[in-house]
């Protein structure tokens, strides 16, 4: 008969066991012993952008999409897709962004998601333009946490290989 794979009462003895040998018991504070495995798991995601699709195709021609409300009286203009106009309701309209804006805030993440994890530390930045009411969140490169400050021009960059995803657009500090 095969052994029992061996059991641990600190998680990460789990894990670490799980890293060699795929499978080890928990033995939690309540007394119950938990098999732990661990095997590959991967999936193909669909996912449509449905109206906001101009946004993605946008950034693999190098250029920003924004959105303006078309209410004469309101026209408030947004620095992200978005169909409806938060102040009054209408319908809003597609317009081009400029690539170039200041940092209006910024956090430096040493951690991240898996996607990201090997660029760490980086800026994840809001980024305001002229004559735009709403912020967009995007990554900024080529700047160290203390060469960051509010109010620092900076400059679009686009992915010439395109992956219709956000991370298509980065920016960074303006020469
Ligand atoms: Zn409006």
């Amino acid at each position: 008969m095969k052994a029992r794979p061996p059991t641990f009462e600190k998680f990460r003895d789990v894990q670490a066991e799980l890293e060699r040998s795929g499978a080890a018991i928990f033995h939690s504070p309540t007394g119950e012993d938990s098999l732990v495995i661990r095997y590959p798991y991967s999936i193909q995601y669909i996912h449509s952008y449905a109206e906001d699709s101009p946004f993605f195709l946008g950034l693999a021609d190098g250029k920003l999409k924004g959105s303006k409300c078309t209410k004469k009286s309101c026209g408030f203009v947004y620095g992200t897709p978005r169909s409806h106009c938060m102040v009054c309701g209408s319908p809003t309209g597609w317009i081009d962004l400029p690539t170039t804006g200041r940092l209006h805030s910024w956090t430096t993440c040493h951690f991240g998601s898996e996607a990201f994890l090997k660029e760490t530390p980086y800026n994840l930045a809001l980024v305001e333009f002229e004559g735009v009411g709403s912020l967009l969140l995007v990554r900024l490169k080529d700047a160290t946490e203390s060469q960051c400050y509010v109010g620092m021009p900076v400059e679009a960059r686009f992915d010439p290989n395109p992956k219709y995803s956000i991370t298509d657009v980065w920016f960074v500090p303006r020469r």
